[in-house]
């Protein structure tokens, strides 16, 4: 299969650009990467000059570009995106832009030239808050913040191309992932980065906020089993179950790096911060995945990650 994997150059998307060609020998693999201050070609370390990969710089929202690598390609998975909440308050547009035009740009592209998969890649995010329970794959969106909302309808017009031009689309949500080659800006690596440099852990509000963590190999191995055996028009989530306040994850970075509490640092809590999220994964355990790291196995491997 030839796949086209955007926002390859991220970190979910490097991630599963190395899993695909280790656990695929008959993949080809076009990474297309803008390049943004989040994406970098040392995430692609190894792989760059590998006999059955690519790397093109360029954007999605390049329709030109886009129908000329889409026109090749067996699948596409969008990972491309403007991933971090606290920059999307700060501004929206580069989200509106990326998130839901580069998207429709791909959609249309896909779209014209057929192809057998369209893998968007989405975020428990889209579900909004959740204080008790857990959310289901038929769950309303209820997005609550500027990255949120654009990744929703990026959610939303793939689904309108599967229904209207009958475009094989599939979607996944996952909750939050760690590990490997995250944009230190990201909770987890900037913690243990502070942490081993005895800076301070600036946690929002009182850390009370719930997270679902997954380790980005799991879900990886998610990823590409929903893009192959996963039905057309579905959405799956992908979760943990691994429940962790911000402040239990950060006396765990803590204890990880042999740093101590005094490091930890209140500050003003985020604006419209969701409590909790929560997924309910049946239908993807129902294809036969489940997470293999526990969360304490995932950290001790992200920490030795970023030590080195
Ligand atoms: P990331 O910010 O690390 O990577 C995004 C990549 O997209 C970067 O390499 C960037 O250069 C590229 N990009 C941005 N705009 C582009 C454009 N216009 N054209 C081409 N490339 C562009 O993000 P990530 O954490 O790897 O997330 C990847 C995807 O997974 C996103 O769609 C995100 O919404 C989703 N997601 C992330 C998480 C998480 O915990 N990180 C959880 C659920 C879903």
């Amino acid at each position: 299969m030839q796949i086209l994997v955007t926002g390859g150059a991220g970190f979910i998307g490097s991630n599963f650009v190395h899993y695909l060609l280790d656990e695929h020998k008959d993949d080809d693999i076009v990474t297309l990467d803008a390049l943004t201050y989040a994406g970098s070609r040392d995430n692609l370390d190894g792989v760059l000059d590998h006999p059955r990969h690519e790397f093109i710089e360029g954007d999605i929202r390049d329709r030109d570009l886009v129908t000329e690598l889409v026109a090749d390609a067996d699948a596409v998975v969008n990972f491309a995106a403007e991933s971090h909440v606290d920059r999307s308050i700060e501004g929206a547009e580069p989200f509106v832009s990326t998130n839901v035009q580069g998207t429709q740009t791909l959609l249309d592209a896909a779209n014209d030239e057929g192809v057998e998969r369209f893998l968007q890649i989405s975020t428990d995010e889209v579900y909004g808050q959740v204080l008790d329970g857990k959310f289901s794959e038929e769950d309303p969106l209820n997005p609550r913040n500027p990255y949120a909302a654009t990744k929703a309808g990026a959610d939303l017009l793939a689904q309108s191309y599967e229904t209207t031009h009958d475009l094989p689309v599939v979607i996944t949500r996952t909750c939050n992932n760690f590990g490997p080659r995250q944009h230190p800006e990201k909770l987890i690596p900037k913690f243990i980065q502070n942490a081993a440099n005895g800076d301070p852990l600036p946690v929002y509000g009182d850390g009370s906020n719930v997270r679902e963590w997954i380790y980005v190999e799991d879900n990886c191995r998610a990823l590409d089993l929903v893009l192959r055996e996963g039905d057309v028009g579905e959405v799956y989530n992908i979760g943990s179950h691994a429940e962790k306040t911000n402040l239990e994850v950060t006396e765990a970075i803590l204890d990880a790096v042999g740093a101590s509490e005094d490091l930890i640092e209140f500050v003003e809590d985020r604006a419209g911060h969701d409590q909790r999220y929560a997924l309910d994964t049946s239908k993807i355990e129902a294809l036969g995945w489940e997470p293999t790291y526990t969360f304490q196995e995932a950290l001790d491997r992200t920490v030795d990650y970023y030590r080195e």
